[in-house]
């Protein structure tokens, strides 16, 4: 066992879950480190090299594939998204908790070669309300917005593989949940168990989810 039973947590959630709101309060008074990540695609407005992401271009990803430094990457809408596997497993030892916010692919990848990794997921309140927000956003035609809402129910029907599973349909609760997870891991106290994605419960609000009307 690692020193202070350090643990890797991996987490994923589809696009207009509110994870970024629950992350940033979840982890705003906790030493973890939070994993940044290299990727191909050209940074956003306001986004800064070594904060949000490395931004290496294609040769400089190319070139972390080849020397074996990633602990996963995926390949995601155009571009590739990849963990560096050294700041993770040097922080691990050090005893601190490790966070990596990636998606479905990825997060198997590590289950795969790091089975101690802890896998969650945030899901939306459902299909149908990711489908009602970008409608009212409408910068997207139909056909975009179809294609996104086809997206997010193919990454939650992934969520029936992640150890754990947090529904966001309320900041406070989610974000209640959301430690209760990371700290009963941690302790292993049993009170994780409820949000366990084996529960019949749990199940059921994965299927409620994906039941919509498109
Ligand atoms: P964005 O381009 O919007 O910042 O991220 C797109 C997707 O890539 C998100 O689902 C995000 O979680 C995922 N992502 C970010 N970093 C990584 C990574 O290192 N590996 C993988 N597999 N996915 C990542």
């Amino acid at each position: 066992m690692s020193k202070n039973n350090a643990r890797l947590f991996v987490i994923s959630a589809p696009s207009g879950c509110g994870k970024g709101t629950i992350l940033s309060e979840v982890f705003k008074d906790r030493d973890v480190f939070y994993s940044v990540s290299c990727t191909t695609r050209a940074p956003r407005e306001g986004e800064v090299d070594g904060v949000q992401y490395h931004f290496i271009g294609d040769d400089g990803f190319k070139k972390m594939i080849d020397e074996n430094e990633f602990l996963e990457y995926a390949g995601y809408v155009k571009h590739f998204y990849g963990t560096p596997k050294k700041p993770v497993f040097d922080n691990l030892e050090q005893g601190r908790d490790v966070v990596l916010e990636i998606e479905t692919n990825g997060a198997f990848q590590v289950k795969k070669s790091y089975p101690e990794a802890v896998l969650m997921f945030i899901l939306p309140p459902s299909v149908g309300e990711i489908e009602r927000r970008l409608k009212k956003r409408g910068t997207e035609s139909e056909e975009v917005i179809a294609n996104r809402v086809k997206e997010a129910a193919g990454e939650i029907a992934k969520a029936y593989d992640y150890d754990y599973v947090i529904m966001n349909d309320g900041l406070e609760e989610a974000v209640e949940d959301f430690i209760t997870v990371m700290n009963s891991v941690k302790t292993d106290d049993g009170r994780a168990d409820k949000f366990k994605s084996e529960n019949e419960e749990i199940k059921k609000m994965i299927n409620e989810v994906l039941d919509y009307d498109a």
